[in-house]
C-alpha cells in the first residue's frame, strides 16, 4: 500500500522534528464504511490494528475476515451493544461513562476475559462529540481501575472539527496533561494516548500521541 508508506514517512518526519521515536506511534487503520478487504490490506501490510466506530458493522466484517488483526472500537458504545462489543473487540477506546464501565465489566465476567480499554475524554468540550468532560475523568478512571475485568491502558480524544489546527493541538495537549496528572495521582501507568486522525496527525504526534487513527489518508474519502 503506497499510501501507508507515505503515511509512515510523514510520521517519521514529524517524529524527527520533535525528537520522538517513530516506533512509539502506532498506526490504526480506520476501516469504517469500507469493506472487509480494507482491513485485509492493513493486516497484510503489517499494521497493528484496525478501528471501527459501529459495533454491528465491525462484527459483520470480523466474521468474514480470514486474516488475523486486532479490531478496536473507536465509536460511541450504546449499552445494549455492550455484550456484543465485549465478546468481539480486542480493545475498546471509547469508554466514556461509569455506567458503561460497570456494564462492560459484567459482560467480560460472563465472557471470562480481560478487556483492555481507553477512556475517551472530550478535552475540547465539543458539544457534538462523545467523551467524558475532563473534570469527570478522575471518577471514570477510578471506576475503571476498580473494575476487575477491565485493563485501563490510557486515553483517547477526538479533536474539535473546527478546521483550526491550533484547536486540535490544544485538545491534544490537554489530554496529555490530564494523563500525566491522573497517572501521578492514581500511581498507575497510562501509556496510551490515542489521538490524531488524517487531518491533525502532526499536531497529535507533536503532543505525544502513541496511536494515530487514520481512515481517509489510507483508504480515500468516505461517503457518510
Ligand atoms: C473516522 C474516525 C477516524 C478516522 O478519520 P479520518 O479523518 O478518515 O482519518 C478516527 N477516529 C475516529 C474516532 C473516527 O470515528
Amino acid at each position: 500500500m503506497e499510501r501507508t508508506r507515505v503515511l509512515e514517512e510523514l510520521i517519521a518526519e514529524t517524529c524527527g522534528g520533535c525528537g520522538r521515536a517513530p516506533d512509539k506511534v502506532k498506526i490504526m487503520a480506520v476501516t469504517k464504511t469500507h469493506p472487509v478487504e480494507a482491513a485485509g490490506c492493513a493486516a497484510r501490510y503489517g499494521l497493528p490494528c484496525v478501528g471501527e466506530n459501529r459495533v454491528q458493522e465491525a462484527v459483520d466484517k470480523m466474521v468474514k475476515a480470514d486474516f488475523p488483526i486486532p479490531w478496536e472500537l473507536i465509536g460511541h458504545l450504546q449499552s445494549n451493544k455492550s455484550a456484543l462489543a465485549a465478546r468481539h473487540f480486542a480493545r475498546i477506546q471509547s469508554v466514556d461513562s461509569v455506567k458503561l464501565v460497570h456494564r462492560l465489566d459484567r459482560c467480560c465476567e460472563t465472557e471470562n476475559r480481560t478487556l483492555p480499554v481507553l477512556l475517551q475524554v472530550n478535552t475540547a468540550k465539543d458539544e457534538t462529540k462523545f467523551g467524558i468532560p475532563p473534570e469527570d475523568a478522575p471518577a471514570l478512571l477510578e471506576a475503571a481501575l476498580l473494575a476487575p475485568r477491565l485493563r485501563v491502558e490510557g486515553f483517547m480524544t477526538i479533536a474539535p472539527l473546527t478546521g483550526d489546527r491550533n484547536d486540535a493541538r490544544r485538545a491534544f495537549a490537554a489530554l496529555r496533561e490530564l494523563r500525566d496528572s491522573l497517572a501521578a495521582e492514581f500511581r498507575v501507568e497510562l501509556p496510551e494516548l490515542s489521538m490524531g486522525m488524517t487531518g491533525d496527525l502532526r499536531e497529535a504526534i507533536e503532543e505525544g500521541s502513541t496511536c494515530v487513527r487514520v481512515g481517509s489518508a489510507l483508504f480515500g474519502p468516505r461517503e457518510e
